[in-house]
């Protein structure tokens, strides 16, 4: 199909997500053949670094070939079968080496196949969890305000970025929304790296006042991503804890985006010490090639369910694809990479290049600050930097970058006045320079 006719039929045909489609009549969506490791590459030839690692997905580039080859091996076995009364060899490895991974007891990981779907299953877990042993008041769920969970209706009833929930509010079940830390804007005048989550009282008020009927709270660790790559330091999840541990609440972690190696650690929890008794992994668990989440838990809750089935405690929850094979095998693959390539260990000098940029960033009159965990950083734009007012979201200040950055031919998809690098894993030092550089230039453009 040439060019042309690829994007009339799109506009003629489908329906792109988180997408106000109109915005195409100035900008088509841009075809992509192919991939070669930070770059995706356009039918014309364009060339564009993937600043967002294709939404936080990739770890090892595009078309890795160890991943490429762990995939075709399993297609000419059996790309996917029922997993409810059968099993595999990449599951059953997967599940062994994240239950050896994780922190703490964790140990007993559920398959979905994205996201939002292994949010709903950690949801369902906890609540039905209380009801089994004998707490059956415990059935609502904590969150913080700013709060991405996922789109799906249970997720949404978690989340707090009211851009994507509004509408949908009489939909929604009831819970309970806490203030989260808001570092940047810090209503205690702390700084994220010297404080002691003074705002976590936030927290402690809602849970003690109502522990009784409350299951879980679930959180973000340490990255709020959707709201901003709003980054808040790990004593709020030691805090966090503490706090579920003395009032018998589930910790809900949702590492989907955070997980893999993107804060430094293979896991974000780590950075505490801490262990949450839920957690979902989703995005970068096949390194960004095939739709895959699990929910890891300990055997404590795993045990509430097991029993004679008459007793129907059973978590009678599945997916078609519960445990795809094809996923699984690619998943493995994955975790060998994460151990030959020793992907962790070269993290440390690409974090040194970005840190190397804040104080170019933040020397530039709309530049509130630039914040940044591991390998994901945000720069914040701002109206007026001496109250730190944010640009009129009507204004779409980081789309502007977007713009600028995609004709220098790099990809960074702001999330409202905030423009983030969360690049592949492997990206080389002198692409991670290009695209600062791309990003630095796009925001002097777009804000004098
Ligand atoms: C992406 C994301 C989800 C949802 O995952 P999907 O696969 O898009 O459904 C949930 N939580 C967080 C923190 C995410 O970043």
């Amino acid at each position: 199909m040439n060019t042309a006719d690829l994007i009339a039929l799109d506009r003629k045909h489908v329906w792109h997500p988180c997408m106000q489609e109109k915005d195409f009549e100035d900008q088509p969506p841009i075809p992509i053949e192919r991939g070669e490791g930070v770059y995706l590459i356009g039918t014309d030839g364009q060339r564009y670094i993937d600043g967002v690692s294709s939404w936080w997905v990739n770890l090892f580039g595009h078309n890795n070939p160890r991943l490429n080859k762990a995939l075709r091996e399993q297609s000419e076995k059996i790309s996917h079968h029922i997993f409810t009364t059968f099993t595999h060899e990449p599951g059953v490895e997967l599940a062994t080496r994240l239950a050896e991974l994780t922190p703490g007891d964790l140990s007993r990981v559920f398959f979905a196949d994205n996201g939002s779907s292994a949010i709903e299953a950690a949801l369902k877990m906890s609540f039905q969890y209380w009801q089994q042993v004998g707490k059956p008041r415990k059935t609502r769920f904590v969150s913080i305000t700013e709060a991405y969970h996922g789109e799906t209706v249970g997720c949404l009833s978690v989340s707090g970025c009211d851009l994507y929930k509004e509408i949908y509010k009489p939909m929604l079940m009831d819970g309970f929304q806490v203030q989260g830390p808001d570092c940047f804007r810090c209503p205690y005048k702390q700084h994220r790296d010297s404080c002691n989550a003074e705002c976590f009282e936030n927290m402690e008020q809602t849970v003690a006042e109502h522990h009784d009927q409350i299951a879980g709270v679930i959180i973000e660790p340490l990255i709020q991503g959707a709201a901003g790559m709003r980054v808040y330091p790990p004593v709020y999840l030691e805090k966090l804890r503490a706090l579920c541990d003395a009032f018998g609440i589930h910790y809900i972690a949702d590492e989907i985006a955070v997980g893999f190696g993107r804060t430094g650690t293979l896991f974000a929890n780590e950075h505490a010490g801490v262990a949450p008794d839920l957690m979902c992994l989703s995005k970068g668990i096949t390194g960004g090639t095939m739709p895959l989440s699990v929910v890891i838990t300990t055997d404590t809750i795993y045990d509430a369910f097991y029993d004679d089935y008459a007793t129907l405690k059973a978590f009678l929850h599945s997916h078609s694809y519960s445990g795809n094979t094809l996923a699984c095998a690619v998943a493995v693959e994955t975790l060998n990479i994460f151990r030959d390539e020793k992907i962790l260990e070269q993290l440390p000098a690409k974090m040194a290049l970005i840190e190397d940029y804040r104080e170019r960033f933040e020397a530039l009159a709309h530049v509130g600050e630039m914040r940044r965990c591991g390998m994901v950083a945000a720069v914040e734009l701002v109206e007026d930097k001496t109250t730190n007012a944010p640009y009129p979201w009507q204004q779409r200040k980081g789309l502007e970058v977007y713009k600028h950055a995609l004709k220098q031919g790099a990809l960074l998809r702001p999330l409202g006045n905030v423009v983030y690098f969360m690049p592949p894993l492997t990206i080389q030092k002198a692409e991670l320079a290009r695209l600062l550089d791309i990003a630095l230039e796009g925001v002097i453009q777009t804000t004098t």
